[in-house]
């Protein structure tokens, strides 16, 4: 067969911009931008904007974004230019045009001058006489005076490109030998009558255009891979394409309940992920994993790691399922991974964003490497920073009143009344001196530490979990600490 590439790899993604980037996307680019990596070959990154009622210009600058802010960076493509430039579709419409004009010219495309009333007449007689219902090759061979007779009418064609009667066999990288018969693969239409290409055309020209030797993409475009090797074999005969890349189709991804994930789905949605606080290599670690293993006993791995290991010939054809504890346990172990320094600059946009529940000019970034290593080892997402921590930036503590019922029990006020005096003698340079403090108050009123430290944890930070919390007394300061204890006692004493 034609699709063991000779050449250096050339793999290609190829977006619609339409809608937000979803995680399946994702995941078509990573595996093409880690082959091209781990080969030394080359990402070709192609806007396929042909659908000017669906495409937006919003969503082609997310695409970009997207891309720039998960480190996938393209060789050819946007912004880079490259040997095959323009790299978006709705620019390159004159070179489909011609080769188009061409597949005409040597009858391996012609004019369908077939209405959709007739079309579709025609489907439902040959389903109801349980033959195959796709085009039926009506306007293949017209005659002249047919097709004069035709214009005449002043009908509307497409051009339709004709499928060779015979079997097409090919070797999907992840699915092995797939043969397809001629009779489930009609004709099937390349230019509207508007003369608008269609992607049927135009995915293919490029792919050849562009020298792609590998096609990874999803598997809903599986259906569609006979007609283009049939499309390019006639491209290769008008010397337009040289060889017929490979294929491979990744599997489904499945979401909820083992429906394939769809890109209404709100989990699906990159921006999700982006906005609470993923790493860009958390992510790509868990969405290399669909579909894709790194070894049987290690699932956290670099970039760096990814591509020096990834090959397209291991990837799986099953369908993968999209685990979103799983995603973010991912997450976590790299956000533990990050230097401290890292860690604290990667948070800072949650600390200093408008939306953080304190005034973004309150914001102290002292303090905040001060606790930022005790928060690197317990958050999982970056946004998880911000209840962690905002009892350091706001004047005063969150009022929670769930957390405040469940802290203040028994006697509140004679601990509170305990703490606040062992705590102002106490070393406010050493945790260990503020936890014996709150340990001795507590035993003056028979509490274990845990019991006597919740009320003195919510009077401060106003939540009963948090980060360790005679670390966090001793950030915060003797002098914060002592008036929220005071503060709590006045509203305990009502
Ligand atoms: N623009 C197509 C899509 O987004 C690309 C298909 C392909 O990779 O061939 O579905
Ligand atoms: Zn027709």
């Amino acid at each position: 067969m034609a699709n063991t590439p000779s050449s250096p790899v050339r793999v290609r993604f190829c977006p619609s911009p339409t809608g937000n980037p979803h995680v399946g996307l994702v995941r078509t680019a990573l595996f093409n931008w880690a082959y091209a990596r781990h080969t030394g070959g080359t990402m070709v990154f192609r806007i396929e904007d042909t659908d000017a009622a669906r495409d937006s210009e919003e969503s082609y600058q997310q695409l970009l974004d997207s891309m720039r802010w998960l480190g996938l960076d393209w060789d050819e493509g946007p912004e880079v230019g490259g040997p095959h430039a323009p790299y978006r579709q709705s620019e390159r419409m004159d070179l489909y045009k011609d080769v188009a004009e061409k597949l005409l010219a040597a009858g391996h495309a012609y004019h369908c001058y077939c209405s959709t009333e007739e079309l579709d007449a025609r489907r439902d007689a040959a389903r109801a006489a349980g033959k195959p219902s796709g085009y039926d090759g009506h306007c293949r061979d017209l005659t002249g005076e047919q097709k004069e007779a035709y214009e005449a009418e002043g009908r509307p064609a497409i051009v339709r490109f004709r499928m060779p009667d015979e079997a097409i066999t090919f070797t999907d990288l992840v699915r092995g030998e797939i043969t397809v018969q001629p009779e489930n693969v009609p004709d099937y239409g390349i230019v509207r009558a508007n003369g608008a290409p269609l992607y049927t055309l135009v995915n293919p020209v490029d792919d050849a255009l562009m020298a792609i030797t590998h096609v990874l993409r999803g598997e809903d475009l599986l259906s569609s891979t006979p007609r283009q090797i049939a499309l390019y074999r006639a491209l290769i005969s008008l010397g337009i394409a040289k060889e017929i890349p490979a294929f491979g189709h990744l599997p489904y991804v499945m979401g909820e309940g083992n429906k394939k994930l769809s890109k209404r789905d709100p989990q699906a949605s990159l921006n999700v992920y982006r906005e609470r606080g993923f790493l860009p290599e958390g992510l790509l670690n868990y969405l290399s994993l669909l579909g894709w293993s790194f070894s049987a006993d290690q699932d956290i791995f670099t970039v760096p790691e990814l591509i020096e290991k990834f090959d397209v010939a291991d990837v799986n054809a099953n369908p993968a399922r999209f685990d979103l504890k799983k995603a973010e346990s991912i997450n976590a172990d790299h956000i533990r991974l990050l230097d401290p320094k890292a860690f604290a600059d990667a948070c800072e946009p949650w600390l200093t964003a408008p939306h953080a529940n304190w005034a973004p000019e309150d914001f102290d970034r002292a303090a905040w490497e001060a606790i930022a290593p005790h928060a690197q080892t317990r958050v999982t997402v970056l946004s998880d920073i911000t209840a962690n921590v905002d009892f350091l930036f706001r004047a005063e503590p969150v009022e929670d009143e769930a957390s405040w019922a469940k802290a203040m029990k028994g006697d509140p006020a004679a601990l509170l009344t305990s703490a606040r005096a062992t705590l102002e003698a106490a070393d406010w340079s050493d945790p260990e001196s503020l936890k014996n403090a709150v340990l001795a108050a507590g035993e003056e009123h028979g509490l274990k530490l845990g019991k006597a430290q919740a009320p003195v944890r919510v009077a401060v930070t106003g939540r009963t979990v948090g980060l360790p919390l005679f670390e966090s007394l001793e950030i915060l300061g003797k002098d914060k600490t002592l008036t929220r204890i005071d503060a709590a006692l006045a509203k305990l004493a009502g």
